[in-house]
Parts: structure tokens; sequence; C-alpha cells
């Protein structure tokens, strides 16, 4: 009988497709996927550094496996991946005392998963690889796509910016780019199985040059993904702002299939802060890339990352981050409150002086703002008629669909009447009239039950 693996994610997008790809390596060697640790003979725990919370639930995680271990007698093997197995390495074991792992596979050695399992399998020891690989190509065919709409497509690993907060340098080594033509026979693929929104993803996707086309561009990237017959939506993550220039908004403008939605991470509104940061951009000039966009594409919806508490960050900083928002306008913001992260500029340089408390006030204002501005920005689309990709049946009621506008805001309709049954509606592009608005989504009704495409 075929052995039976479980992965489990936690993090970003990047590690989300990292999880396909392995999940696809291991279905070529011959196991099977489960979504129970009971029946599972190997656990891939593919895990986030990127906040302290995210890295805390690796070690919950495996407290767990340990307990489940002693009461059920189950122990299956074990292998940590992501960007903690990078940062940590073999000293991963140290932290566990040794039990429960297996495996602590790297973030450029995920095409050795399969071997590193069997070799532990026969071995008294833990295999640990978490050596650099240059190397990002990798096989078509094999991805295990786990969405029936959109797919991830990586087109660069790794950073070189080194903003001082961030451990993603250290984690996913230095920038790599991917050759155009795998990336276009990617794309090609997850078009032929059915996948109608190809995400683009890299650390700074706008960063990116064809190492097999010395003429190409992200924009021009774009514009070669906007023609594969078949794509009906392109999304990408994530842009860096000091690099997202004319040439790029013309083409988020002017190429249909490319989704009028702009995830610009800011992390802070204050110029001070931005520098103690290492963005290389002022909250002026941030400003005027947000203008530009707004002036360029007057329909486009602009999303942000947030960092409350960075070192140094005083009352007037955080009075610029809070007025930032009400200029920008975002329609989403993805918000933490800083922590410090191991290898990074700030844990070496710049003490973790702004207290706990204060952070908490400071994000608990910066949210409570920000759903006042998505309620008023969701309160316009109200009357109107949205074009909708539906994603899945609603999580909250089964008798309602969920799907996306090209901005990216959720909508949630009630499932037309008709042949289709619930799921036949699913990647179906439908309008949808919009009756309510709430902070974080919409409620609409099909507008007719015959106009999927
Ligand atoms: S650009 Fe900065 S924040 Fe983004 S991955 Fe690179 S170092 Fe991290």
């Amino acid at each position: 009988m075929a052995k039976k693996y479980l992965i489990e994610t936690f993090g970003c997008q990047m590690n989300v497709h990292d999880s396909e790809r392995m999940a696809g390596l291991l279905d070529q060697a011959g196991y099977e996927a489960t979504d129970s640790d009971q029946h599972a003979d190997v656990i891939v725990i593919n895990t986030c550094s990127v906040r302290e919370h995210a890295e805390d639930k690796l070690y919950t995680r495996l407290g767990e496996l340990r307990v489940l271990g002693e009461e059920t007698g189950h122990r299956p093997m074990v292998a940590v991946a992501g960007c903690v197995a990078q940062q940590e390495g073999a000293g991963l074991l140290t932290r566990t005392n040794g039990h429960v792992i297996d495996v602590v596979i790297g973030t450029q050695r995920q095409k050795m998963l399969p071997m590193l399992i069997e070799k532990a399998a026969v071995s008294a020891f833990a295999e640990v690889d978490v050596n650099p690989w240059d190397d990002v190509s990798f096989p078509l065919g094999i991805t295990h796509r786990s969405d029936p709409v959109k797919a991830y497509v990586t087109i660069i690993e790794g950073c070189n910016d080194h903003c001082a907060f961030c451990v993603v340098p250290h984690t996913r080594g230095h920038e790599r780019m991917r050759a155009k033509a795998e990336i276009l026979g990617e794309v090609r693929q997850a078009v032929d199985s059915g996948r109608r929104e190809i995400h683009l993803l890299g650390q700074i996707v706008n960063h990116y040059q064809a190492p097999d086309d010395p003429g190409c561009d992200f924009a021009q990237l774009l514009s070669e993904v906007n023609d594969v017959s078949g794509v009906e939506r392109i999304r990408f993550a994530s842009p860096h702002p000091r690099h997202t220039g004319a040439r790029l908004v013309e083409a988020v403008r002017d190429l249909p299939k490319v989704c009028k939605h702009l995830h610009l991470p800011v992390q802070s509104g204050s110029t001070s802060v931005l520098s103690a940061m290492r963005r290389r951009y002022t909250r002026e000039e941030y400003l005027g890339l947000v203008a530009h966009v707004r002036e360029a594409i007057p329909s486009a919806t602009l999303s942000t990352d947030m960092i409350v508490g960075f070192p140094g960050e005083t009352d007037g900083d955080f009075n610029d981050t809070m007025t930032l928002l009400d200029l920008a306008q975002y329609s989403s913001v993805f918000s933490f409150k800083y922590s410090v992260r191991p290898n990074t500029l700030a844990s070496k340089r710049m003490p973790d002086d702004v207290g706990e408390e204060v952070k908490s006030e400071r994000i608990v204002a910066l949210q409570a703002r920000q759903r006042e501005i998505q309620l008023a920005l969701h309160e316009r689309i109200v009357g109107r008629v949205v074009d909708v990709m539906v994603d899945a049946v609603s999580r909250r009621r089964d008798t309602e669909l969920s799907g996306r506008t090209q901005g990216n805001t959720v909508v949630n309709f009630p499932i037309p009447a008709g042949a289709r049954g619930a799921d036949g509606w699913i990647g179906q592009t439908m309008p949808v009239a919009v009756r309510r608005a709430g902070a974080y989504s919409l409620w609409g009704e099909a507008v007719s039950a015959d106009t999927g495409k």
C-alpha cells in the first residue's frame, strides 16, 4: 500500500506554492496525500519565520505530534521545511531535543525532499539539508495544485534588498530569476489543467529580468502571460514601491487580463522610520506613486503591509502612518506588530524599544481606522454590478458562493438556481449586483443565472 503524506503550511502564498511543489514531488515518488495526521506516514511542516508568532506555531505543532505519538503510538516521520528550517538548520534538532524531527530541509532544497525522507527512514539520525542551491528551475507537470481556480507561478526566488526588519534574504537566499520559457510553460500547463487566474510570485516581483531573454522585464512578462490563451485574470505579489515605475503602471492599465489591483507594501507612513527600515523611499515618494496609479487607473484598488512599533517609532511617526492610511485609501491592509527576527539588521543594531502595550494600542487604532476606510470604500460599490470570479462555496453558508472582484474584494452571493450545482460555478466569472457592504466583504445577487461564462 502506498505511504501517505500530509503537508501542513504556515505563512505566505510563496509557502502555499512551495507546499504544492513538495506535494507533487511526493506524488511522483509514489506517496498518496491524506488530510489526517493519524493516517500519515510522513508529515511535512512548511514553516514561516517572518514573525515571531508564526515561528512559534512550529514548536506548538511539534509538541502536539509528540503527544499524539505518546497517546496513540502513531509516530509518523516528520520533515520540517520552509523558513524556520532554513534559519535554524541542525539547531532545530537541539531545540526540540531531537525528538519528532526526521528531516530538516531548507527553502532551496525542495527537490531533495523524497530522497531525504527515504534516507532518514533507514537512518538512526535526522537528515539535515539547508545548503544553498541557485537552480530555481522546477520540472513542469509535477506541482500538485490545491486550488481549482488559481495557479501560483514562481518567477523569482530570494531577495537582495535586506530591509532592516526582514528575515527573507536570510531564509530564502539571494535573488534568482526563473527562465521566462519555463514560466510561460507553467502558465500554459496551469490553464490546460483548468486554472483561470494566474498569480505570479516573487519577493520583489517587479525586479524580474528574464535570464533567457535579456529584453524581458516584468512588464513584458505580464504582457506575454496576458497573451496566453485561456488565462482570464493575472495577479502578482509583491511589487516593491521603489521599482514600480510608469512602465509597470501602464502595463497594469493596458493589459486586459491584469487585475486592476496593486499590492504596494509601504510598511510605515513616516519617512524617518522608512529610512531606518532601509526601504529607500520617502513618504512623499510613496504618496506620489499612489497619486500616479490613481490618475492612470482610476478604478484601481490598492493594498499594503504595515508594521507598527518598529524600533524608534514615536507617536509622531505613528501619526504619519495613520494619516497615510487616510490618503492612500487602501482596500485592505496586512498589519503587524514589529518583532525581532534573527540575523536582521534591526536585530543587531536597533533596540526593540517600543513597549508591547504601545504596539498593541497602535495596531488596534490602525486596524480600527482601516476598517472604517474599507467600509466606506465598499459602500460606494453598493448598487453597482461587478464581475466576480467564483473561488468556492462560501465557508459560512453552503447556500452561497464566494469570489473576488478584479480589485480583490470578496463578494458572497446566493448560488443561482439552475442545473450546474454549487461546484459547477467554481471558476466562472459572473456579474453580481452588490446589495450590501461590510468592512471585509460585499454581499450581492447574481444578475442572471445564465451569465456564468
Ligand atoms: S524587499 Fe525587503 S521586505 Fe521584501 S523580501 Fe526583500 S528584504 Fe524582505
